[in-house]
């Protein structure tokens, strides 16, 4: 699949659209889910046009790789999730019904979560 540069992360990387912002770098933006799913509900956005995990997996370069784990770190960190704990998630493709066409992780946190996959989802 080829990047679609009109996908609405681009736009809020552009500026045309406004976040919740919690995080900016040379390399990452981090923002508050429209629709949050729990009480902290953070998206994690590279600013690399890169569609998918697999995408950003095999083309991003180091330093994009590392200031993207390094900076989802300490917004959980910063979020004050350390202890309680968090879920990380990222969606790639149609099974995982990916809706945003650019690689994002999604941080959940502020509850119980439960468990990662019900055992009637199997
Ligand atoms: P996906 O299914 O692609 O992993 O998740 C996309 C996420 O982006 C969803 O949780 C959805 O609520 C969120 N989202 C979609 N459009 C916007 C938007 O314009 N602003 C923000 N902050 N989040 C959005």
């Amino acid at each position: 699949m080829s990047y679609d540069e009109s996908n609405i992360f681009a736009r809020i990387i552009r500026g045309e659209i406004p976040c919740d912002k919690v995080y900016e770098d040379d390399h990452v933006l981090a923002f508050r889910d429209i629709n949050p799913q729990t009480p902290t509900h953070v998206l994690v956005v590279p600013k690399g046009a890169y569609v998918s995990f697999a995408d950003f997996s095999q083309k991003a370069r180091p330093e994009e790789i590392a200031a993207f784990v390094r900076a989802a770190g300490k917004i959980a960190s910063e979020a004050g999730l350390d202890e309680p704990g968090y879920r990380i998630l990222a969606n790639h493709g149609p099974d995982a019904h990916q809706e945003v066409p650019h690689f994002h992780l999604h941080l959940f946190g502020g509850k119980d979560l439960g468990r990662m996959i019900k055992p009637a989802d199997k």
